[in-house]
């Protein structure tokens, strides 16, 4: 429980502080990034599917928000990224089959174009890799006028973000006023990346690093993009890392078992640059190959076992 109160005496400290809103975007004097607020939880707050929207949406802070697919419409229930820059949006993944984003992509760019006074933002839809968790609404979303929806295949993202030695070469692109950068990190799939959002020095990570089972199909690659990720944000600023699930509990070791609609008690979704260290120790402790074996916040396991 003391997390979580921790949490809500942060939340009300940012809500209570005179002259500012809840959602804080100006630079902070020690680290140069935006900064956002994370919620309470992710979850609903009964197990009833009648009411519960297909998406939960938060807003970080005005120009990154934070999709969560509903337990009612896939299991999965994966997390979803939408970015805002001033030349155009990027949407990282699309979700699991079950529920359409695109209504509410649209709506989130909608309005954000009100607010701004500005056009619509033209939408770049990329993944976090190629499951199908995550591939899901990729028709639905090419159907928007003016979408650009990158394949998720080392091939189409090597194109894309001209990458001409995949994996060992992390690419740049930027949205209009933010930049990222585009990591290569294949091993849980081909198609892996992780995507650091300079702005707000938020690194997604999709299922490489998250809260839950960190499925290994290479093990050799998997090493190799750990490797990467800790060599990367050693001399970034990282303030929070972001994954596509939340599989664990708030119990250390403890996971939901798979198939998990309703994860009331689930572990936060945010995890950090020492998560990325304890992985790599963990890895290198298992000698090259992939053993599986509980963490604190996240269980190694090779793929298929
Ligand atoms: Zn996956
Ligand atoms: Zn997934």
């Amino acid at each position: 429980m003391r997390p979580t109160f921790a949490l809500a005496a942060m939340a009300l400290c940012l809500l209570a502080a005179p002259g500012r809103d809840a959602v804080a975007v100006e630079p902070a004097q020690q680290t140069g990034v935006e900064r956002g607020v994370l919620p309470m939880r992710w979850t609903a707050e009964s197990p009833d599917c009648g009411t519960a929207p297909a998406f939960l949406v938060h807003e970080y802070n005005p120009t990154f928000y934070i999709l969560r697919q509903s337990g009612c419409t896939n299991f999965e229930k994966p997390f979803l990224y939408l970015l805002l820059g001033t030349k155009e949006a990027l949407l990282v993944d699309t979700g699991a089959a079950g529920a359409r984003v695109s209504p509410v992509v649209e709506e989130l760019l909608r309005r954000h174009s009100q607010r701004q006074r500005t056009p619509v933002l033209s939408l770049l839809v990329v993944h976090s890799h190629g499951h199908g968790d995550h591939t899901a609404g990729d028709a639905d979303l090419s159907q928007m006028p003016g979408a650009r929806v990158v394949a998720a295949s080392a091939e189409a993202l090597a194109k894309f973000f001209a990458i001409k030695n995949w994996p060992r070469q992390i690419a740049q692109h930027d949205l209009g006023d933010r930049v990222l950068d585009i990591v290569p990190i294949p091993g849980h799939e081909a198609a892996s990346i992780a995507i650091y959002d300079r702005r707000t020095g938020t690194l997604l990570t999709g299922d490489t690093v998250y809260p839950g089972r960190l499925y290994v199909r290479d093990a050799a690659d998997f090493v190799e993009s750990v490797g990467r990720l800790v060599e990367f944000t050693a001399t970034r600023e990282v303030v929070h890392v972001l994954g596509a699930h939340i599989e664990n509990t708030r119990t250390p070791y403890l996971d939901y078992p798979r198939g998990t609609t309703f994860q009331p008690e689930e572990h936060v979704l945010e995890l950090g640059r020492a998560h990325l260290l304890e992985l790599q120790d963990a890895l290198r402790q298992m000698g090259g190959g992939v053993i599986r074996r509980s963490f604190r916040d996240f269980t190694v396991w090779p793929f298929g076992q």
